[in-house]
């Protein structure tokens, strides 16, 4: 019989990777806790409206993306392509603007979406979602992006770049809207069939395009940032400054429009050029009307999502990683008494905090030793019956490869200072 094979471009995350996941997901919540943010976690499956409504009809997220089915009552349901919209409709729902003083959230979670899966995209990949409701200071957009840029550095990314623009509010967008289309349809004939359709559907997202032709008729369109409003201008020259007091170095692209329609005002990136065509990291920005869309109070919004699974890439690749220390004990159990003493020995150890396996099968000592080493164990106890009958283990250091006989009422403060010291 054929074994099953996971979903295409949905991947299992194995054991030799956790330390990477852990590593980079604990980072996040520490540094987010530092700065106030506070953990939700939303159903991974919403109502396909929310996504409609939220996201924008015509994104290539909601027109070809997402994983929608009908439930047995026939409602139709979507599988979260990304984290915004249902943290924002959690907000909305639990009523959190009037019943608490939250305003900072992180999510870190599983996304899906029917995207050609290749190196750094994948159909269900992992955010780390970060958002702010209900203030529209300049100096907040910097310190979100500071905040992103901040994580990516503590895991040890430093060769990532941020790059910043302005989408005006939605007046400056209506009028950049028409000078777009004109400017594009001027080339209708050379545009890809995609882009014909946003010329009047929502010629922004052209800037998204990746066909050479549409690639380089936009190299020459006008752009948003040079027609935005005097009060967008203030709030985005307003950003740099802060940016620049946070000593966070930037770059201003205004060819980046991010692929979701709810953003205003400021928009930004954070690429590398170490991931091949899946250059982003991470990105984000504002979209102040979001809540009110949605339903909820017209309260202003902010925020950003990086990918775990670039980041993965990345952090792999970077030779500065330290790995943690394996603290590791196996126990080597060598005949009958040695084994049920051996067991119980095991479970002591680990009710004192350590991290201890051992073989349950009756193997020979060669064997045993030998699957110590596979696991990367940093000691081994070796315990027969003769020297249990005298109240000792040997214990063996596998970095050092050296053996010694210890007391077994000495062995927890013995292993401790060993395990502390590396
Ligand atoms: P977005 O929500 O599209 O702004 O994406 C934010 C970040 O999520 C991107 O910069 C990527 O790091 C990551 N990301 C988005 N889509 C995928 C995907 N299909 N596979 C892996 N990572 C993704």
């Amino acid at each position: 019989m054929q074994p099953i094979q996971s979903v295409k471009g949905m991947n299992d995350i194995l054991p030799e990777e956790i330390a990477l996941w852990r590593f980079a997901e604990e980072k996040a919540r520490e540094i987010f806790q530092r700065f106030g943010y506070s953990e939700i976690r939303t159903p991974i499956v919403e109502k396909t409206e929310l996504f409609t409504r939220g996201i924008g009809e015509a994104t290539d997220i909601v027109e070809k993306e997402m994983y929608t089915f009908q439930d047995k009552k026939g409602r139709s349901l979507t599988l979260r392509p990304e984290a915004t919209a249902s943290i924002i409709r959690a907000y909305i729902q639990h009523q959190m603007h009037v019943k608490s003083h939250q305003k900072k959230f992180y999510l870190i979670g599983p996304m899906f979406r029917h995207e050609r899966p290749q190196k750094g995209r994948y159909r269900q990949f992992h955010q780390i979602n970060v958002e702010v409701f209900g203030i529209d200071e300049p100096m907040l957009d910097a310190e979100v992006m500071f905040l992103a840029c901040l994580f990516l550095r503590e895991i040890g990314l430093k060769e990532v770049s941020l790059e910043i623009n302005s989408l005006g509010c939605p007046n400056c967008r209506i009028s950049f809207r028409e000078i777009l289309q004109e400017y594009l349809l001027q080339y209708q004939e050379s545009l890809c069939p995609d882009c014909n359709r946003r010329v009047y559907k929502n010629p922004l997202r052209c800037f998204d395009c990746k066909a050479p032709q549409c690639k380089e008729i936009l190299s020459n369109a006008p752009l948003i940032l040079d027609f935005i409003c005097d009060s967008c201008n203030r709030h985005f020259q307003e950003v740099q400054n802060f940016l620049r007091e946070l000593n966070v170095e930037f770059i201003i692209n205004g060819r980046m429009v991010r692929g979701l329609d709810y953003y205003v005002k400021t928009a930004f990136e954070i690429v590398t050029e170490h991931l091949g065509a899946q250059n982003a990291v991470g990105g984000g920005g504002r979209y102040d009307g979001l809540m009110k869309d949605l339903g909820g109070p017209d309260l202003p919004g902010i925020g950003f999502a990086l990918g775990m699974e670039r980041i993965i890439l990345l952090l792999k690749d970077s030779a500065k990683l330290q790995q943690d220390n394996n603290q590791m004990i196996y126990c080597v159990l060598l005949g009958d008494r040695a084994r049920a003493e051996g067991f119980k020995l095991a479970q002591k150890l680990r009710s004192e905090g350590f991290i201890v396996d051992l073989s349950y099968e009756d193997r020979s000592a060669k064997s045993q030793m030998r699957t110590a080493n596979k696991m990367g164990a940093r000691m081994a106890i070796i315990i027969g019956d003769d020297e249990l009958s005298q109240g000792v283990v040997q214990l063996r250091d596998m970095h050092r490869s050296s053996q010694w006989v210890v007391e077994i009422e000495e062995l927890v403060p013995e292993l401790r200072s060993i395990l502390n010291e590396s």
